[in-house]
């Protein structure tokens, strides 16, 4: 017998990995994610509620939220890649033959273990409001084709799921469903996410 093989488990919405293991931050939050320069500061307070509303159902802080500060004017903005560092980013630039893509969030793991993870918004060819839906805002110069107005604390409590490991799903009302319709405001978890960030994070 092989002891090498470590035991499935029940993926409770998570991404797992070959062995059937839910991927996760296990022990290690709070993580810290830095809140891109690039992030307008009239949308900044929808990442935190976000991280709020993630937190109130698992009983633990999970986001230890930092915003970049650039020193001066000349400096760049950090870009995501992995870099050992969390962040969230507001991108005017958007690969062309992934324009319906609201955001995307890259995990990147080691056994079932999280080691970094970053959240990209496409600020290209999406608008997003904060709390007033007639308040868009867009990145520089986009032409914002599909860009009717989303809800930017909806989009980010997203890919926050995705952050903490989880994967889509369409049920049950849930956050993880993967399109974001126009004005919807889906800013509340629904059960099944509960449950299922609750299976994991303990
Ligand atoms: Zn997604």
């Amino acid at each position: 017998m092989s002891s090498c093989q470590p035991k499935a488990e029940s993926d409770c919405g998570f991404v797992q990995n070959v062995y059937g293991q839910r991927i996760s931050w296990k022990q290690k939050l709070p993580v810290a994610v830095q809140i891109s320069s690039t992030v307008p500061i009239k949308l900044k307070s929808a990442i935190y509620r976000a991280a709020l509303t993630w937190e109130k159902k698992m009983g633990q802080k999970a986001f230890e939220l930092t915003e970049e500060n650039l020193q001066q004017n000349t400096a760049q903005s950090s870009l995501p890649g992995r870099d050992k560092k969390n962040g969230i980013y507001f991108l005017n630039n958007w690969e062309s033959d992934k324009k319906s893509e609201q955001g995307r969030t890259s995990v990147y793991w080691a056994g079932d273990e999280i080691q970094e993870a970053d959240i990209r918004i496409n600020a290209a060819d999406f608008s997003y409001y904060n709390e007033n839906q007639q308040q868009l805002t867009t990145a520089g110069n986009a032409t914002v084709k599909n860009s009717a107005g989303y809800s930017f604390e909806a989009l980010v409590l997203h890919e926050m799921g995705h952050f903490l490991g989880l994967k889509h799903r369409e049920d049950g009302g849930s956050v993880m469903a993967t399109y974001l319709a126009a004005f919807s405001n889906r800013t509340e978890l629904a059960g099944v996410d509960s449950e299922n960030v609750r299976c994991e994070y303990k």
